[in-house]
Formats: C-alpha cells, sequence, structure tokens
C-alpha cells in the first residue's frame, strides 16, 4: 500500500528545533543531512515518517542498505528472538549460535568454491574496514604491494580504501578504465568499449615498460554505485577474472552495495558467474544493523591471527538480523523480483529520458537505477557526451523531498539521480515513486537555469 503523505501547516517546533541543533553541532563533514532536513521518527517498509508529521518514500534505502526495507517483520523478530534469549551482545569475535546461524546461510548464497571452501573474516562493522582487511589479506598471501582499481570507483573512507577510489589525489595504486558505455573515452561505448578497456588493463600488465608491477590485487564494483550506477558488462568482468587469474593476480569484488539480491541476482558476480577471489561484504548483509566482512578462496588465509583485529566484530543483533535478511531474500526469490522490477522501472526511466533532452542516460541493473542528468545546451565532450549537470540534479533531489520522495545523488559530478528503493516494494509503490520523479524533474527543469546560466534547461519539445 502506498502511504499519502500528509503536509501540516506549520512544522512542529520540535522538528524545527533538532534541525537547527543538528546544524549547529554537527560536523561540516555531515552528508546526506545537508540535502535532506528531516527528521525521521518511524519507518515501515519503503515509508518514513518525519517528525514534522510528513512522509516520505525512501529510494535512498539507508544507502543501499535496507533491503527488506525499514522495520520489517522478520528482521524486527530476529532482533527480539537474540535480545529475548538472554544471549551476550558482545562478545569480540567469540563464536557463537546466531554468528554460526549467520555464516552458515551467508555460505549457503555464496558462488562456487566460496560456499565450499571459502574463509569468513568479521570485521569491523563498516564496508570500509572490510575493504581495508582484503588488501591486507591479499598484500600479505602474495607479498606484493601495489594494488589496482578503477577510475569511478567507490571503496569508503579509510586510507587504503579511499586511495583505491576515484577521487583519490595523491595514490599509488594504479588506475584502470571502467567501462562507462555513457562516457566512454574511447567513444564507441558499448562491448567494443569495454573490450578496448580490458585490453588496456591487459597491455598495463604485459608490458614490461608499462612503469606497473604486478600488484597484490585488483578491485572492482560489478555495479559502480556511487560512482553513478554504472553495471559493468558480464563480459568485461569475465575477462577482469580471466586476465586477474592468469596473472595470480586476486580479484576482491567489492559487494558492499551490490550484494543480496539489489541487482536481479543474489551478488551481482553471479550474472557473470565469475567466482572472485576475496568478496567483501557490508551494508544489506547486517539487516539493517552494522555488519561487514570478507570471504576469501582459503588459499589465500596466510596471515597471522590478529592481522585484522576490532572491538566491534561480533555485533550478534546484526548477525541474527543479516540472516533473517539473507534467508528471507532467498526463500521469497527477492533477487529475481529486483531483476524484473527494476527493468520496468527502467522502461519507465527511458520514456522520461525521450521527453526530456536534459537526461542524458538512465542505466541500472534490478533495483539498482541512475538517471544521470545533463546540460542540454552545450556541446558533447571528448567522450561524446554533454557536460553532466549537478545544479539541476540538486534541484530535482529537492523537488522529490517536497513530494515526499527520497532520492540519492552519485556520480562524478552528483549529477546522477539514484534510485535504491528495499527489494519488497510492491508494482503500486513502484509506480508512485516513478510518478513523484517525473513530477520532480519537471518542475525542476522548469526552474533550474541551465550550468552556463545563459539558457533555462527545458522539456524536450516544449519552449522554456
Ligand atoms: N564499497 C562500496 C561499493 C560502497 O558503496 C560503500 C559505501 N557506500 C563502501 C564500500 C563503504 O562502506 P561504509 O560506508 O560502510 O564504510
Amino acid at each position: 500500500m502506498v502511504l499519502t503523505e500528509t503536509v501540516p501547516t506549520a512544522a512542529p517546533p520540535a522538528h524545527e528545533g533538532i534541525l537547527r541543533r543538528q546544524s549547529l553541532r554537527e560536523s561540516a563533514a555531515r552528508t546526506y543531512a545537508r540535502a535532506l532536513p528531516i527528521v525521521p521518527v518511524r519507518a515501515r517498509g519503503l515509508t518514513i515518517e518525519g517528525a514534522d508529521g510528513r512522509r516520505y518514500l525512501d529510494c535512498l534505502s539507508g544507502a543501499g542498505t535496507l533491503a527488506l526495507g525499514h522495520n520489517h517483520p522478520v528482521v524486527l523478530e530476529a532482533i527480539r528472538t537474540v535480545l529475548d534469549s538472554g544471549a551476550p551482545l558482545h562478545v569480540l569475535d567469540l563464536a557463537t549460535p546466531v554468528k554460526d546461524a549467520f555464516t552458515t546461510e551467508l555460505f549457503a548464497t555464496l558462488p562456487g568454491e566460496l560456499a565450499e571452501k571459502g574463509r569468513i573474516q568479521f570485521c569491523g562493522p563498516a564496508g570500509t574496514d572490510a575493504v581495508e582487511a582484503a588488501f591486507k589479506l591479499v598484500r600479505t598471501a602474495t607479498g606484493r604491494d601495489g594494488l589496482m582499481a578503477f577510475s569511478g570507483a567507490y571503496h569508503g573512507m579509510t586510507s587504503q580504501a579511499l586511495a583505491a577510489s576515484g577521487g583519490a589525489q595523491h595514490t599509488s595504486v594504479v588506475r584502470l578504465p571502467y567501462p562507462y558505455d555513457y562516457r566512454c573515452p574511447f567513444q564507441t561505448g558499448g562491448e567494443r568499449g569495454a573490450e578496448l578497456a580490458a585490453r588496456w588493463t591487459q597491455s598495463l600488465l604485459d608490458d614490461p615498460k608499462s612503469g606497473v608491477s604486478r600488484p597484490a590485487g585488483m578491485i572492482l564494483e560489478p555495479v559502480q554505485g556511487e560512482g553513478g550506477v554504472i553495471p559493468a558488462p558480464d563480459d568485461w568482468l569475465r575477462r577482469m577474472r580471466e586476465i586477474s587469474a592468469a596473472r595470480r593476480i586476486p580479484l576482491i569484488v567489492d559487494e558492499v552495495q551490490t550484494g543480496v539480491g539489489r541487482t536481479g541476482a543474489f551478488w551481482a558476480v553471479d550474472h557473470s558467474g565469475i567466482v572472485p577471489d576475496v568478496l567483501v561484504l557490508s551494508k544489506a548483509i547486517g539487516g539493517s544493523l552494522p555488519l561487514a566482512v570478507i570471504v576469501y578462496r582459503e588459499e589465500l588465509d596466510a596471515w597471522q591471527p590478529g592481522a585484522h583485529a576490532g572491538t566491534f566484530r561480533g555485533n550478534q543483533l546484526a548477525m541474527a538480523a543479516g540472516a533473517a535478511t539473507l534467508a528471507y531474500v532467498r526463500t521469497n526469490g527477492l533477487d529475481r523480483r529486483a531483476g524484473e522490477l527494476g527493468a520496468r522501472m527502467l522502461d519507465r526511466l527511458a520514456s522520461l529520458a525521450a521527453a526530456h533532452d536534459c537526461i542524458g542516460d538512465v542505466r541500472g541493473r534490478g533495483l539498482m537505477l541512475g538517471i544521470e542528468l545533463v546540460d542540454r545546451t552545450a556541446d558533447a565532450d571528448a567522450t561524446g557526451a554533454r557536460p553532466a549537470d549537478p545544479q539541476l540534479a540538486a534541484a530535482v533531489q529537492q523537488a522529490c523531498l517536497e513530494r515526499g520522495l527520497i532520492v540519492e545523488l552519485g556520480g562524478r559530478q552528483s549529477a546522477v539521480v539514484r534510485l535504491l528503493p528495499p527489494l519488497t516494494i510492491t508494482d503500486e509503490q513502484a509506480d508512485a515513486i516513478l510518478d513523484r520523479l517525473a513530477d520532480a524533474l519537471t518542475a525542476a527543469v522548469r526552474t533550474t537555469p541551465g550550468p552556463t546560466g545563459s539558457s533555462p534547461t527545458t522539456m524536450r519539445g516544449t519552449s522554456p
């Protein structure tokens, strides 16, 4: 059921006071809170209710964490069961029945040898800590130091994870081209663009004078999320698997955002059939609570006891909530559902793109969808695409919020409007999301001048 929003005439003081105190007391580095000045007090499924009484359809989902939406009954039940059992809530990395059940459920979903013979390391409870662990693991196992990562990547905010991300400035990580169809530097896009990107990677590794030595590992996202919702073609992923395997370079796949059904397969690597050497997992595996792990081939398990320690590696509530989430997605085929519904939503977004020339591209996989907004007045750049329009994207995000829809922005210039709804949404809810988005886009287009400031961005076929 789609809950309709209620708009009170004046926001209650509690709401405004909390927001005011937040802006006075919290760090300048705060993020989502800036564009989304809401004070969530209740939430269920797709819907969040603010302290001001307004209701929002939440397509941010905790940055892709909430596979089952907010407060799903199976998640609440799992948490209550642990609480009522008297089990300890803090256990460092000791064995517990809750952890045992989580690990069993997780392994049942994993691809190939990882399911049969994988090893798991519980990390500090953030995706970025699991990325650090993965780097440490492959460095120890290979005795090599360097890393290979991809343009546009996002792997987290700790120093090594950040160094492997696209925003890094001073780093020894070798940067490889990620197949970005819409902004293909080879101006071909499609399979050919991806193949040329793969050949570039191969030649860097095989040319003895490329200036690049064999790295300890290669890390990639099967769909770049923060980078702007860019799905890698399955063939390209298979090529990366071949290239890395042939040169004995451990392939680390970061499924922090793509995992647990989000892209239309349980793990995004399942689309291509590749089996990584290391899988980095977080977000949805904790069923809305903090949890992060790496799972890797046992041959890599050469690090010493304590090589990756941390106080908070035993969050029992997160393991229980996570196990319940994994089981629910698996038994209800929510990965398949995400694939089908995502494809239908993408079709509707394509129709929206046909009506708005400020939409450069719509893309995605499963329920990880993106709309790249561009300056329709500008000429195409070296990639053949028009420049991004972050100002319009910000206006669309605000117009969505006014219409009771929470969306995230991503992409190189924050010009990609991102949709990450829970996998549990109904067809009706999907329509409501897209109706509000279309309405918000039309409103933002009318009121936002183009980035050059010279002429307003318009709807295709309409006058300004
Ligand atoms: N990897 C990917 C692919 C991510 O999307 C993120 C977070 N958006 C991270 C790593 C880092 O996770 P965390 O914010 O929990 O550290």
